[in-house]
């Protein structure tokens, strides 16, 4: 490494440690809680990280590693560890799991730093914030695009007058949005689940159908009008099973809908995602039911307004669309 970029660094951390101590300030902005820090953080302060590779390793990453080390140290001398954050361009592919792993950073700690909410998001090229202590950030109740793993921290820890929340904890401004963290905290049994088992099923066997209609704008058949096309149409024989992409309950069962048929609609993760399978030729489930990931739930048909035999189908964050194509990796298939 060339000595003015280890010159360059040192005062990239001298700077970061001076303005830790200049930024923390007691917050009013944050409401009821006494005692607690705001701490800004901005991407571009952060001293980066080249490479994560064991051949190409940096003076940067090994200075990473060795705060990481002496910060489990602290810890378990019950000191204060060093609470000080990197800048990674994940240029060198590595998995979401590889990383957290050649990091030594829990996988809960990377994920809800960086708003990855499934284990298996490509995080290709991806500009990562990597931390030298772990815990969960979370980030705080006014802020309002979240993640479906956000929705569900924010409801596991911040509506539920949650023991955690009166202690001592620190805030953050990170890149302009705000988190609680909860330091050493791990992801509870239902949220490692939900983060680790975020595939979904294909609501049609793969080989069974071929998409007939995209999500977006389109001419309605019918009408000629153009209208938001809120799903995707996999065509597909009448007959064919239809599948709960994921493990629910039956939201709602509708028999002889004009539009729809008969449809279903699952709700998932507490009702944040929905999917509604529509035009069935039959269903087999009941409002209120579970669902398991897989199971059967009806038969395409082409009830409603269809114009052949085919599966509408939608899925919902938050109530809002989003392209099942992409939820689904249909590119992938
Ligand atoms: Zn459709």
């Amino acid at each position: 490494m060339k000595k003015s970029f280890f010159i360059f660094l040192l005062c990239n951390l001298f700077f970061l440690t001076a303005q830790t101590d200049t930024k923390i300030i007691e917050t009013t902005q944050i409401q009821n809680q006494e005692n607690s820090k705001l701490i800004e953080i901005k991407k571009e302060n952060l001293p980066t990280i080249e490479s994560l590779l064991p051949s190409r390793s940096n003076l940067v990453f090994k200075e990473y590693q060795s705060i990481i080390e002496s910060n489990s140290k602290a810890l378990r001398a019950g000191r204060e560890p060093e609470i000080i954050f990197f800048l990674y361009k994940n240029t060198e592919k590595f998995t979401f799991q590889a990383l957290a792993a050649r990091c030594c950073i829990t996988q809960e700690t990377l994920a809800t730093l960086n708003q990855i909410d499934n284990g298996q998001q490509d995080i290709k090229n991806k500009e990562l914030i990597l931390p030298a202590v772990n815990g969960i950030f979370i980030p705080s109740s006014e802020e309002k695009t979240l993640n479906s793993l956000e929705t569900l921290l924010q409801e596991n820890y911040l509506k539920t007058g949650n023991q955690i929340l009166t202690k001592n904890n620190f805030y953050y401004n990170i890149n302009g949005r705000n988190y609680i963290f909860l330091q050493d905290k791990r992801f509870s049994s239902i949220e490692r689940a939900y983060f680790l088992d975020s595939a979904l099923q294909l609501p049609l066997d793969k080989n069974a159908f071929w998409v007939s209609s995209e999500f977006g704008k389109r001419k309605n058949p019918f009408s000629q009008k153009e209208k938001n096309h809120n799903g995707i149409d996999l065509a597909a024989p009448e007959g064919t099973p239809v599948y709960a992409i994921k493990d629910g309950a039956v939201y709602v069962c509708v028999p002889n809908d004009n539009e729809f048929g008969n449809y279903v609609i699952l709700s998932h993760d507490t009702g944040k995602t929905t999917s509604v399978y529509a035009h069935l030729q039959s269903y087999t489930v009941e409002q209120y039911q579970t669902v398991k990931k897989g199971e059967i739930i009806g038969y395409v048909g082409q009830t409603g307004m269809a114009t052949g035999p085919h599966l509408h189908f939608e899925i919902r964050q938050g109530g809002k669309p989003e392209n099942p194509r992409q939820k689904l990796k249909l590119d992938e298939k």
